[in-house]
């Protein structure tokens, strides 16, 4: 069976009533026949049947053992962090989500858990970062908004060999595209607010363990502190996962036709695509992923931050807001916007300029896109130009 097939066929059919959408179990307790003795469930913050419907198809799309769903992103990767102890170090990928910084530096700091950064893209910084008190390794590959690619497969033989966890953040990416457990991570992360939910309508996230053992303690985690998902945001992210496979081709087809246009225009100076052959790490992303999604990140010619908050400005079908993964397009300034927690000095070592520009390519037409971006280009366009030209 093909996994798209697998995927839609993996929602169960509710065995009550035959219902062939998903129930919202819309309850806290169940009623139990004795003390102890009930059919499965006993408190919602523990489980709830619609959530473990999600959990159990994260866990099948992603081939690890266990699901865990959280009430946004971050709640899943502050389990995560969980996991560690007083003294443990994280060592992360240096172009991190702003979200997952702020957690690491500012609230883990004061309880002993130290951070160290590095260019995962180059698997000898890896190496040579990974020191004696390094417990995890955390990678996002692409990563937001560089769009940088790690090779997960040779990471988590280095984790592996000084016995470290290899947590990759899957949200760019999703299991339609690419399976981390399979290549040899530990655990998978998902912010499934962006291409899982799919339609910018919910927050949520999730957690995958491909060890059982490691699945219960983060079970134990999400009863524990107790930042679950609800019932009704866990059957929206059921149902935007139905449609998963289909999205992720076309936002991959028409991220592809714009990074192209993009490219190949005189007032573009640099595009960030994966899917690109002219990108650094193409080779990496198409060994390990079946398609490079559908982030774009950019720079104008005028490589300021002026001209880059001009540009997403102007945009019709380019809405700008923070936040990818939907159906409809948006524009952001991540300097600005989802990075403006990173001290300004650590994001230009990793790359974030203040003139990029970001892209989350949505389910129009391309061509309605590029018409978009090319219009917006024109209107920017200096009447002036920079470098004087023979006539
Ligand atoms: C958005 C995002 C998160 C955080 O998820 P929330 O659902 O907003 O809490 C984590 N990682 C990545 C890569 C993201 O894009």
């Amino acid at each position: 069976m093909q996994t798209a097939t697998q995927l839609i066929h993996s929602i169960p059919v509710d065995p009550l009533t035959g219902a062939i959408s998903v129930p919202i179990y819309q309850t806290s307790t169940f009623v139990q026949e004795a003390p102890g003795i009930n059919q499965g469930y006993d408190y919602a913050r523990t489980g709830n049947p619609t959530r473990s419907v999600l959990e159990n198809l994260i866990a099948q799309m992603e081939e690890g053992s266990t699901g865990i769903a959280f009430s946004s992103g971050l709640a899943a990767i502050d389990a995560i962090v969980k996991l560690l102890e007083s003294g443990d170090e994280i060592l992360a990928v240096d172009d991190i989500y702003g979200g997952a910084f702020r957690l690491f530096t500012k609230v883990y700091k004061k309880f002993g858990i130290t951070v160290r950064f590095t260019d995962t893209s180059d698997i000898e910084k890896v190496a040579a970062a990974i020191g004696p008190k390094t417990k995890l390794i955390w990678l996002e590959t692409p990563t937001n908004p560089t769009l940088k690619i790690s090779d997960i497969e040779a990471i988590a033989r280095l984790a592996k060999a000084n016995h470290c966890l290899l947590c990759v953040d899957n949200t760019f990416a999703t299991p339609a595209l690419q399976q981390p457990l399979l290549l040899g991570a530990d655990l998978v992360v998902h912010s499934a607010t962006k291409y899982l939910g799919g339609h910018s309508d919910l927050i949520a996230g999730l957690v995958v363990a491909k060890d059982p053992a490691l699945g219960e303690q983060i079970k134990f985690l999400q009863n524990a502190c107790g930042a679950i998902l609800s019932p009704f945001d866990s059957w929206l992210v059921v149902r935007g996962m139905e449609t998963l496979h289909l999205r992720m081709q076309q936002h991959g087809a028409s991220a592809l036709a714009v990074a192209e246009f993009l490219a190949q225009h005189p007032l573009v100076r640099k595009v960030n695509y994966p899917g690109l052959t002219t990108h650094p790490h193409h080779e990496v992303a198409k060994k390990q992923a079946s398609g490079f999604g559908g982030i774009i990140s950019f720079s104008l010619v005028d490589d300021t931050e002026e001209a880059a908050l001009a540009f997403v400005t102007k945009t019709r079908v380019f809405k700008l807001a923070e936040s990818l993964g939907g159906i409809k397009s948006l524009i952001s300034h991540p300097a600005n916007m989802t990075h403006k927690t990173i001290p300004q000095e650590q994001r230009r070592a990793a790359g974030i300029n203040d003139s990029l520009i970001r892209l989350s390519i949505g389910l129009e037409n391309a061509a309605d896109l590029i018409r978009d971006l090319d219009q917006t280009l024109s209107a920017i366009r200096k009447p002036e130009p920079r470098f004087a030209l023979a006539s």
